[in-house]
C-alpha cells in the first residue's frame, strides 16, 4: 500500500472532533473568544441541554467586515502571527480552530456581529461545514458578537448518540467549566464581566442557571453562583514562593551551565477552613487557574488536597487558586482543547507550594481553623 496524503475536508474532519471533545469544551470556546473579545456582558443560551442549540451572546469588539470571511477558516487567528508569540500570549485562544472545528460538527453555524462602526446595523452570517460563508445578510445588532452551534457532533453519530444519551450529565459538567469562567474575571486584571447561564427546554420555559452581576471580587462572584452558604468558613488564600528550576531542565536549555534559575510564583485565590470542607470529594467545588487560564490541573490539586487532608482527614476543601507565573514558564499549547498546561519545573513548583501552604495553615491556625475561634 502506498503512502498518500490524507485530502484537507478529511484532515480537517478528524481534527475537529478533538478540538470540541464534547459539549463543555464546544461552550468553554465560544465564551473564551467573548473574553478574548473584551466583552464585559456574556450571555450563555442552551436549548434543550445544549442538544438542540448553543448560543454565546456578548458585547465585545464584534468582528470587522474585512475579516468576515476568514471567521471560521482553520488556523486563521487575529490573536497570534508566528510560534514565538505563544510564550507571551495572554488571550485564552491562539490556535484558530475552535470556530473552524465548530462548523464542521454541527448542523448550522451561524455569527451576528457588529462592531462599534457599524452598531446599530449587524451582519449575520451563516457557514457551511469547511468554515466558508454561505450567506451573509444585514440585522440589526448593538456592538458585539453571537454565535449559535446547532444541533452539535451531528456530523460525528457515535458522539451525538453520546450526547443524547448523558444529556443532562455532559449539561452538567458545562455547568461546572462555566462556573470557572465565571471566576476568570476576577483571576484576570480584576475585570469584571457578567455571565448570565440559561437553559430552555423542548416546550419549557427559559431557567436562569446561574448570573454573576458583573463584580470583579472574587467573594462576590461565589456568592452569586453558590449562594451566602458558600461564603462562610472561607478565607483568602495568597502563597507567594520562588520555584527552582529543575536541573534535568537547566541541562536541556544550556549544557554548559547549570545555574540555578528562580522562578517567582504566587497561588491566589479562596480555600475552605480546616473543620469545613466541601464534602469527602469536592470536584465540583474546586477551581484551577494558571495565569487566569481554567485548566485541568492535576498535580497542583493533589498538592492542595493533600496538605488540606494533613489538617482535615475527612474532607477536601472548596478551593478556587490562580497559580500566577511568567508567561513563558508554562506551556499552555499541549492539548488541541488547550486544557492542559505544561508548568516548568512542575515538581518543584508543587514541592514548593505544599511547603508554603504547610506554613501557611499552621502559623496561622486561628485564620484557618473554625474550631480554635
Ligand atoms: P482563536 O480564538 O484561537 O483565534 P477561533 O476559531 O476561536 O480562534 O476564532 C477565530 C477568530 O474569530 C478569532 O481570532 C477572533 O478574531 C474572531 N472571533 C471569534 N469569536 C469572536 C467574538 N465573540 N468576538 C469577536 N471576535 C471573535
Ligand atoms: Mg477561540
Amino acid at each position: 500500500m502506498s503512502i498518500r496524503a490524507i485530502d484537507a475536508h478529511s484532515v480537517h474532519h478528524i481534527s475537529s472532533g478533538q478540538v470540541v471533545i464534547d459539549l463543555q469544551t464546544a461552550v468553554k470556546e465560544l465564551v473564551e473568544n467573548s473574553l478574548d473579545a473584551g466583552a464585559t456582558s456574556i450571555e450563555v443560551r442552551f436549548q434543550h441541554y445544549g442538544l438542540k442549540t448553543i448560543e454565546v451572546v456578548d458585547n465585545g469588539s464584534g468582528i470587522a467586515p474585512k475579516d468576515h470571511d476568514s471567521i471560521a477558516l482553520k488556523h486563521y487567528t487575529s490573536k497570534l502571527s508566528s510560534f514565538e508569540d505563544l510564550s507571551r500570549v495572554l488571550t485564552f485562544g491562539f490556535r484558530g480552530e475552535a470556530l473552524s472545528s465548530l462548523c464542521a460538527l454541527c448542523d448550522d453555524f451561524t455569527v451576528t456581529t457588529a462592531t462599534c462602526s457599524e452598531a446599530p446595523m449587524g451582519t449575520v452570517i451563516e457557514m457551511d461545514r469547511n468554515g466558508k460563508m454561505r450567506s451573509k445578510g444585514k440585522i440589526a445588532r448593538q456592538r458585539g458578537t453571537t454565535v449559535t452551534v446547532s444541533n452539535l457532533f451531528k456530523p460525528l453519530p457515535v458522539r451525538r448518540k453520546e450526547l443524547e444519551r448523558n444529556v443532562k450529565r455532559e449539561f452538567q459538567k458545562a455547568l461546572n467549566l462555566l462556573h470557572s469562567y465565571a471566576l476568570v474575571p476576577c483571576a484576570l486584571e480584576n475585570k469584571g464581566v457578567r455571565l448570565t447561564v440559561s437553559n430552555q427546554t423542548e416546550g419549557g420555559r427559559k431557567v436562569v442557571q446561574f448570573k454573576t452581576d458583573g463584580s470583579p471580587s472574587i467573594r462576590i462572584s461565589v456568592l452569586a453562583v453558590w449562594g451566602s452558604k458558600a461564603l462562610e468558613n472561607i478565607v483568602d488564600l495568597d502563597l507567594s514562593f520562588d520555584v527552582e528550576t529543575e536541573k534535568s531542565v537547566m541541562k536541556r536549555v544550556d549544557p554548559d551551565n547549570d545555574i540555578s534559575i528562580v522562578t517567582p510564583v504566587k497561588v491566589q485565590g479562596l480555600i475552605s477552613k480546616f473543620a469545613v470542607g466541601a464534602g469527602r470529594t469536592s470536584v465540583d467545588r474546586q477551581f484551577f487557574f494558571v495565569n487566569g487560564r481554567p485548566y485541568n490541573p492535576g498535580k497542583v490539586q493533589k498538592a492542595i488536597n493533600e496538605v488540606y487532608r494533613t489538617f482535615n482527614i475527612n474532607q477536601s476543601p472548596f478551593v478556587i487558586a490562580n497559580v500566577i507565573l511568567p508567561t513563558n514558564a508554562c506551556d499552555i499549547n499541549v492539548s488541541p482543547d488547550k486544557r492542559t498546561i505544561f508548568l516548568h519545573s512542575e515538581n518543584n513548583l508543587v514541592q514548593a507550594l505544599k511547603t508554603a501552604l504547610e506554613t501557611a495553615f499552621s502559623s496561622s491556625r486561628s485564620t484557618y481553623d473554625v474550631t480554635s475561634q
